[in-house]
This record gives C-alpha cells, structure tokens and sequence, in this order.
C-alpha cells in the first residue's frame, strides 16, 4: 500500500512556458511513480532508486488544488496544467484513489486547458472529462488562435517492442499501439510528436490519421 502524505501546495507555477509541453502549471497527485521505468529522470533524486517504494498519495490534493484554481482563475492567470510531470496520472492506484480524475473535474469547473502525460491505459476512463475541457478551457492570451486545442494527451512510450518494454519499462502496459490509448477515431488525440525525453519510434507515424502537430 502506497504512504498518504499532507500536502501544503499542489500547483506549481513555471517561470516561462515550457517549450515542449506549452504548460505553465504543473500538478502531481502522487509522488514517487508506480511504473518505476528504469530510465525515468526522477530516479536517484530525493525519490530514490526504487520509485515504486517511495509511491505516496497526496490525501488532500484536490482540496488544495481547488483553492489555488479558484486564486488563479480569479485573477484570470489562465495556462496550461501539464499532469503530470514526476509520476503517471494513471497509476494502478488512481482505479481506487481517483485523484487524476477528481483533478479533472476541478481544472474543467475553472476553464484551465491541460496538458496530460502518461503511460497509462486507464486514461480512457477520463475521456469524458478531457472532450468537456477541450471545448471549455481559456487558453492564455497569446495562444489563442494558434492553438485549437483546450486538452492535450501525450501519450508516452519509448518503444514498440514488447520485449523492450519488459526491460525498462515493466511497470507500465506494454507498449505495442494496440495497447495504448491512442486511437485517432476517439477524436481527443489528432497528433504525434516525438520528443527527446523517450524518442518514440517513428513507426508511428504511419498509423492512418496520424499527424505530427507543432506550434
Ligand atoms: S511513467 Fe513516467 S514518471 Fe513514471 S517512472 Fe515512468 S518515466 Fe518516470
């Protein structure tokens, strides 16, 4: 069972747009990361070696995250959340915890657009929630008519190959496109970009409707 932690602040504020994301905000609902990929980034840091051991659950998260929308909201500092950006929205633990979703419920009710990184199947759950804040979010001044969209999936994985997949990223499902939640008719993802953080197999890019998208 995962530790449950108190936290004081869940939203926090980049100093410029990230470049790759396009996000200014960035939530966590969990620290540590139960699909423990051997190459994750937060590995060796204050999470130690072993990022499924250290997996704890921010009990009152929401409750924080709605009083620092609503401070945001009302001041109309609206950008991008990217969630989440050192641990996987949809854990296994999130089936029971609910925590990415609730957080979806509450960035749809402010209008912040989002930005959601994950390895997680269980992200079609959430589907609802994603299409409602595509169609409602404000985007920041300086994006609007540059950027059609209010709710962004990356979809992250770093090979096709499920023996690959074993090896480093074995918590996770595993990686052949049939197993992702990627799937173009469901009209939420329409793009694909490669990135240098997991350089995704161009193969990809052959999937009938799949386009590369940049701003
Ligand atoms: S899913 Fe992402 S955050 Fe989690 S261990 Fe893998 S790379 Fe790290």
């Amino acid at each position: 069972m995962p530790r449950e932690v108190e936290v004081k602040s869940v939203l926090n504020k980049s100093k410029r747009r990230d470049s790759w994301f396009l996000s200014e905000y960035t939530i966590n609902p969990y620290s540590g990361c139960g699909f423990n990929c051997l190459y994750c980034y937060i590995r060796g840091s204050k999470y130690g070696s072993n990022l499924e051991q250290s997996l704890s659950v921010k009990t009152n998260f929401i409750e924080i995250l709605e009083r620092q929308l609503y401070n945001r909201a009302k001041k109309g500092e609206y950008g991008i959340i990217v969630l989440a950006s050192a641990t996987d929205p949809y854990l296994k633990i999130e089936k029971d915890y609910k925590l990415t979703r609730q957080a979806l419920e509450v960035i749809l009710n402010y209008r912040f657009p989002v930005h959601i990184l994950t390895k997680g199947t269980l992200i079609e759950r959430d589907f609802d929630l994603l299409h409602k804040i595509d169609q409602t979010a404000i985007l920041p001044e300086d994006l609007k008519g540059r950027l059609k969209q209010g709710s962004i999936i990356s979809y992250s994985f770093s090979t096709l190959d499920d023996n690959v997949g074993e090896i480093f990223e074995k918590g996770t499902t595993l990686p052949t496109p049939k197993n992702t939640a990627i799937d173009i008719k469901k009209g939420v993802s329409d793009g694909c970009k490669p990135n240098a953080f997991n350089p995704l197999d161009l193969r990809y890019h052959r999937k009938p409707g799949a386009s590369i998208f940049n701003i």
